[in-house]
């Protein structure tokens, strides 16, 4: 894939280094070379001048531990020095709602890309609405045209590149600049990269998240989220955590931890494992369309290679027109493929999707039905056979 962008004058390690590395303190770990999973609310203050002082590295369970500090440092690390911290919450959708929370206020206008997760657009359709902040969804591939869209009290962006399920590439550089010129601010999902695949902080967003739930985790065990703040945002972030009192389980910031340190191999065969089988889809006759921004044929090629080191392993395709009861026999016929909700774990999944009824700003119309396929770290060759035996059944309803 594209070579990884690495400056050796800001950072002497490339990010594989930094993810074995960032976060270890060996000496406070008394020579363990992992943290240790602390379960814990009081810190005990050893004076009374302590107490009254808040003197001491940890002050309270829910404001941070030895086991969040270490996944910080480490996700800090890996995003690169516009991160100035890492907020760490207990899903990737209160990862999303509580950087939305964090940068909006009653009165507010906020822009949205039509190809966002759409658990987002609930919470902006509810919540946001319900506490006075507008909502106006837009082409995620209108690019600076998105100008057209901002009134004076736009106070931010959320975009997703690729969007969920269609995998349409925004031009988040694009569309910074033009928020940036009006004052506002860009929020981005990076789930579908990670850090370790695009450093969006770096490319004008001022806060990135992450549903750590998919590859930071990478074994379906996990529920978790992070949000990566610049110098800018982090204070909003950190204060509107405080007063929302989320906090995370112990667990799933140390599993979360643990992921990371295995991410780049696991991602490197999710996205040669992913291609492969885009490949293999796109030559198959009853596949119509293969969604997926690293094959050179997609529409949103150039910007991945412009923004993206590399790919995971989710994409869409595009069958060719058939009766639902079609599609229903091939997801009954695969094995290898499991069909449940969420991604990013070591086993492969398909779930059928459709989201025309629920976009607003564009119509989505592929021309035939949609599956959304994580393709995970088995033999390629036994998920080729396993999606022979799902197409046998397709064709044969
Ligand atoms: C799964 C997902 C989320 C939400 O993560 P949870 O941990 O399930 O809450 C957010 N964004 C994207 C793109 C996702 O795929």
């Amino acid at each position: 894939m594209n070579s990884s962008r690495h400056d050796p004058q800001s950072n002497p390690l490339r990010a594989e280094t930094v993810l074995v590395t960032a976060g270890r303190d060996t000496k406070a770990q008394k020579g363990f070379v992992n943290p240790p999973v602390v379960h814990g609310s009081t810190v005990l203050y050893p004076t009374a001048e302590d107490l009254h002082a808040h003197r001491g590295e940890f002050r309270y369970g829910r404001h941070g531990t030895p086991t969040t500090k270490a996944l910080q440092e480490a996700l800090m690390a890996l995003e690169g020095p516009q991160c100035a911290g890492v907020g760490l919450v207990p899903s990737g959708l209160s990862a999303i709602t509580t950087a939305l929370l964090s940068v909006l206020k009653a009165g507010d206008h906020l822009l949205v890309g039509d190809n966002i997760y759409r658990p987002s657009r609930n919470f902006c359709d509810g919540l946001l609405a319900r506490y006075g902040v507008e909502t106006t969804y837009f082409d995620p591939l209108i690019g600076t045209g998105v100008a057209e869209f901002f009134k004076p009290n736009t106070a931010a962006v959320l975009v997703e590149a690729p969007g969920s399920q269609t995998f349409e590439m925004a031009d988040i550089p694009a569309i910074a600049e033009v928020a940036h010129a009006r004052g506002a601010l860009v929020i981005d999902d990076n789930t579908w990269a990670t850090p370790l695949y695009r450093r969006a902080l770096e490319q004008g967003v001022d806060i990135s998240m992450q549903a750590a739930t998919k590859y930071i985790g990478g074994h379906s065990d996990i529920m978790f989220g992070t949000i990566s703040a610049n110098e800018k945002t982090w204070p909003l972030i950190l204060e509107t955590i405080r007063q929302l009192g989320v906090c995370a389980g112990p667990d799933d910031v140390f599993l979360s931890l643990r992921g990371l340190r295995t991410l780049s191999v696991r991602l490197a065969q999710h996205q040669r494992s992913g291609l492969e089988m885009a490949r293999w889809l796109a030559a198959r006759p009853e596949v119509v369309r293969v969604l997926h921004p690293a094959m050179e044929s997609d529409p949103g090629h150039a910007i991945w290679r412009r923004d993206f080191t590399g790919a995971s392993g989710l994409f869409s395709i595009v069958l060719k027109p058939a009766p639902q009861k079609a599609v229903d026999a091939m997801l009954d016929a695969v094995k290898l493929f499991g069909m449940g909700y969420s991604w990013g774990g070591f086993e492969s999944l398909v779930i059928p999707f459709d989201c025309d009824g629920y976009r607003t700003a564009t119509n989505w119309a592929p021309g035939g039905p949609s599956l959304r396929l994580h393709i995970g770290l088995e033999n390629v060759e036994d998920l080729k056979a396993d999606l022979e035996r799902g197409f046998a059944a397709f064709n044969a309803a």
